[in-house]
């Protein structure tokens, strides 16, 4: 509570979020999993999307964290409406398990960056508060989101309870997420910190990477968004490649692979210095950030043409 980096990092956070408060944490999992140990009791149940990052990618650290369980719903591209989490909500028949919040990845991750409209999210959260629900926003890549459409981060965040915003990945800060909400919900954040292990001595020095982030890193997310559009643009046409151009809308392209497997696209990409990520037999994730620039685009490009051109 003393180092002046982080409290300004959290000022600075709470602001660009339009909450009371913020808190540093080491990583946006530990973010997801505090917000639900401070919402949720064990046995309680949590709706979001079945392609949602704490589903697949924390280690299975909701079982183990708060107790609580996850009702997958089962939305398009990330994105699921009002009505399907009206049909998802438990009854309070004591055979069910109780439902209690409702999280909201903004961008959709395995959805390909998908951004969730403000109507979506205001008529999802809405209804959230009729059910008498908690909502939270999974706001890793919430700035990619912003810079798309040009809806500040605070009106996004407006109708949750809990939001983060993660500083090492499109921001490019070397570690950490920034965790708002009420003075309330912070409060309680704050014991999860430290139980958890993340509270960190002399913080200072990585929160002000965070602090530079927030200062020079947002505007240029466009960079990003748009190199991430100008690569799928040209990849599209090739047959091995099946991708719906629709979803790609920040810095994610997610495609289907015809006539070569992901892994083996993978392979051969990655001899030519190309990093994507295979993320099924025929799945494949390319994500652009700011250590990629227009030229290194160029540069893709001309791999997949020297390698699909082969097939
Ligand atoms: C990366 C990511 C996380 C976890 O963030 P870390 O900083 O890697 O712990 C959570 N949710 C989504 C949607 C992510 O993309």
């Amino acid at each position: 509570l003393e180092d002046p980096s982080v409290n300004k990092l959290n000022e600075m956070t709470a602001d660009l979020l339009g909450k009371e408060e913020a808190i540093y944490l080491p990583s946006g999992l530990m973010a997801n999993q505090i917000s639900f140990a401070v919402h949720c009791r064990s046995g309680d149940e949590i709706m979001m999307d079945r392609t949602a990052h704490p589903i697949h990618y924390e280690g299975g650290a909701v079982a183990v964290i708060s107790g609580a369980s996850i009702k997958p719903l089962n939305g398009i591209n990330g994105v699921f409406n009002a009505e399907q989490l009206v049909n998802a909500v438990r009854t309070k028949d004591y055979h069910d398990p109780q439902s209690r919040l409702v999280s909201v990845e903004q961008t959709s991750n395995l959805g390909g960056g998908v951004v969730w409209p403000l109507e979506t999210i205001k008529e999802v959260c809405h209804t959230a508060k009729e059910l008498g629900l908690y909502t939270h926003m999974d706001g890793a890549r919430l700035l990619n989101a912003v810079i798309a459409t040009g809806i500040s981060a605070a009106e996004y965040a407006s109708t949750f309870d809990s939001v983060w915003i993660d500083l090492s990945k499109g921001l490019g800060a070397p570690v950490g997420s920034v965790l708002a909400g009420s003075s309330q919900f912070i409060n309680k954040a704050r014991y999860w910190k430290q139980r958890l292990g993340g509270a960190m001595r002399q913080a200072g020095i990585i929160a002000a990477g965070g602090i530079y982030a927030l200062e020079n890193n947002i505007e240029r997310l466009k960079d990003d968004n748009d190199n991430a559009r100008y690569l799928a643009e040209a990849i599209e046409k090739y047959p091995q490649i099946e991708l719906d151009l629709s979803t790609v809308q920040t810095n994610i392209i997610i495609f289907q692979t015809k006539g070569i497997t992901a892994n083996e696209l993978y392979k051969r990409m990655l001899e030519k210095g190309v990093r994507l990520t295979p993320m099924g037999e025929n799945l494949m994730r390319a994500v652009t950030h700011l250590d990629v620039n227009r030229k290194d685009i160029e540069y893709v490009i001309q791999v997949f043409d020297d390698i699909l051109g082969e097939y």
